[in-house]
């Protein structure tokens, strides 16, 4: 837990057709999430539009 500073976030939405992905924290790839047994997968035709969700905020003013 060395690289406190900037890491990639770990969970995004697209805001066009509702999928949600997880990153991998083994092999750093994005994974479908699974709810209730079913696969966020949302439209697979989407252009997605991530929508980064999380602490991930690279941009904090820091007061
Ligand atoms: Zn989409």
């Amino acid at each position: 837990m060395a690289e406190l500073d900037v890491y990639p976030p770990d969970e995004r939405e697209c805001t066009r057709c509702g999928r949600r992905d997880v990153r991998d924290g083994e092999t750093g790839h994005w994974r479908i999430v699974t709810e209730d047994g079913e696969k966020l997968a949302g439209d697979p035709f989407c252009v997605h539009e991530w929508d980064v969700t999380g602490n991930y905020n690279p941009f904090d003013p820091g007061d």
